[in-house]
């Protein structure tokens, strides 16, 4: 890794900064985020505001018993709720701390228009940072179960036959889906919107579709912003909100700094203990972030042959107990060329470290930790690709890919498998972008700035949660909605 010198770094802001006033740009805002060492934060920015897709009593959708239902559960988590209904409207004069659109009863695409006006109504009241959640339902899910009451026959006359989703239902399910993404580029002072969309079968209050309204909510959610969280399971309710990872033992690769290392801070802070694997030349920062913490280094190249074996013996050593329950897949390394100018190592070793390695430890680890939960970095790179970065991106797509096979694998033993796909975080890999590019990096997203390493690392501990059980074989983006790509 090219490490910029100091001085260098210190031309570097003054050309970003230039730059930033040559085009007009205003400063971001400083996001809510969460600090491990520190006292969380309330889960929201001010008052709920509740919306639901149907009137109490109305039959358009599954309607008050599930906005009840989100309302009491929020009540419980200490906010301060109010609700929207059409004959009253939404309460006035509020900085909203959250607005939570409850849009699972939508069966046809008229039903949208008066929820979707009523969020529009107080968007000018959000405070800084707030978050607008839309709870809908998975548009592809084409087996809908049919066992709940509120399924009655003149609705399901509306659909194309048994099992399946009418056209008009898939398609208000799948406006959601640019509702939100579109949403989140309106969206300013940091506020975020993001939406859950429920299989059919999972009630809105299973454990997983409220501990994800609950990430979502939170200042832990930070840099996720424009994105879609299908939840196909039911997942577990932690018996600790505040350490649902307690007692969980986890390995994370490349722990000695950036986002491994603030994952591994959010992860103890959860609760796990936790191994902390990197190569012997950052054995000193391993050092370093494992004592702060409490927790166990390991010094090992993942590339080495033998990486898994050396992974199970030192968790079968000391306080683990030869207990493994989460392995975070995070070391990874950059070797930027134009594919013209690429040699064989630069292709080679990224390849290597970001992928061939994952799928050795993961092979050789998976047997002995039954139910084992992992988590992946993937990229943004990855998913739209980037310039200079075909070595990269094929990692990072290799990674995306071999989540999505590893989440029926792990998923027949009872774990899962999901990646996070960061945008531009700012940590000592990005440091090493040129100036402008990476000003321009920062700036082509929704929240106009980069992400910190703390806030993948809460993405990978929500992921990692009991609560999370319901996500499997996902890519969750990280990356304040970035406007490159798809
Ligand atoms: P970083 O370079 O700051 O840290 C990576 C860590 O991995 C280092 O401590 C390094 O020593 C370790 N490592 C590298 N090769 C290793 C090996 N063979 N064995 C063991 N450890 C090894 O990077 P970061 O920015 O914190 O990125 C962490 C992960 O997130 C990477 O997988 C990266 O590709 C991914 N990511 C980062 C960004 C970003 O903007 N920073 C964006 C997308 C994805």
């Amino acid at each position: 890794m090219v490490t910029i010198p100091a001085p260098l770094r210190g031309v570097q802001r003054q050309i970003a900064s230039t730059l930033t006033k040559a085009l007009g740009l205003t400063e971001p805002v400083q996001l809510r985020r969460t600090d491990p060492d520190s006292v969380d934060v309330p889960l929201v920015a001010g008052p709920v505001l509740v919306v639901g897709d149907a009137a109490p009593g109305e039959g358009g959708g599954d309607g008050s018993g599930e906005v009840a239902g989100v309302v009491s559960t929020l009540r419980s988590w200490g906010c301060d709720v109010r609700e929207w209904s059409p004959e009253t409207g939404a309460p006035s004069e509020q900085r909203w701390g959250a607005v939570v659109v409850v849009l699972t009863g939508l069966t046809a695409p008229d039903q949208a228009a008066a929820p979707v006006l009523a969020l529009g109504s107080v968007l000018r009241d959000l405070a800084r940072c707030a978050r607008v959640v839309v709870i809908s339902r998975l548009p592809s899910d084409a087996t809908r179960a049919r066992v709940d009451g509120t399924d009655d026959a003149s609705r399901r006359d509306d659909r194309a036959g048994d099992g399946e989703v009418s056209p008009a239902e898939a398609a208000a399910r799948a406006g959601v889906e640019g509702l939100v993404r579109s949403l989140g580029k309106e969206l300013r002072a940091g506020a975020t919107a993001n939406g859950i969309q429920l299989a059919d079968g999972v009630d809105v209050l299973a454990p997983a579709a409220v501990g994800t309204l609950r990430f979502l909510l939170s200042a832990r959610s930070a840099f996720v912003d424009g994105q879609l969280v299908p939840v196909t399971g039911d997942g577990e309710a932690p018996a600790d909100w505040a350490r649902p990872l307690a007692g969980k033992v986890a390995v994370v690769t490349g722990a000695a700094r950036g986002i491994g290392a603030e994952t591994v801070r959010v992860l103890v802070r959860d609760g796990a203990l936790v191994l902390g694997v990197d190569v012997p030349a950052a054995g000193e920062a391993l050092a370093r972030t494992m004592n702060a913490v409490g927790g166990v280094a390991l010094q090992l190249d993942i590339t080495a042959p033998d990486a898994a074996e050396r992974i199970l013996e030192a968790i079968g050593r000391g306080p683990f107990r030869g207990r493994l329950d989460v392995l975070v897949h995070n070391a990874g390394i950059l070797r930027d060329k134009l594919l013209a100018n690429m040699t064989p190592a630069q292709w080679e070793s990224v390849v290597a470290v970001n992928l061939a390695a994952q799928l050795a430890i993961t092979a050789g680890l998976a047997e002995a930790a039954p139910g084992l939960v992992q988590v992946s970095l993937a990229s943004t790179s990855g998913i739209a690709g980037n310039r200079g970065q075909t070595n990269y991106g094929f990692s990072k797509a290799g990674v995306i890919g071999a989540t999505q096979a590893w989440a029926v694998l792990l998923g027949e033993g009872g774990g899962r498998a999901n990646a996070v796909a960061p945008g531009f975080i700012e940590t000592e890999m990005t440091a090493s972008i040129p100036a402008v590019q990476r000003e321009i990096s920062r700036r082509v997203s929704s929240l106009g700035q980069g992400g910190k390493p703390v806030d993948v690392g809460e993405a990978v501990a929500f992921l990692a949660s009991p609560q999370a059980g319901g996500i499997n074989g996902q890519v969750l983006r990280v990356c304040g909605q970035n406007l490159v790509g798809r």
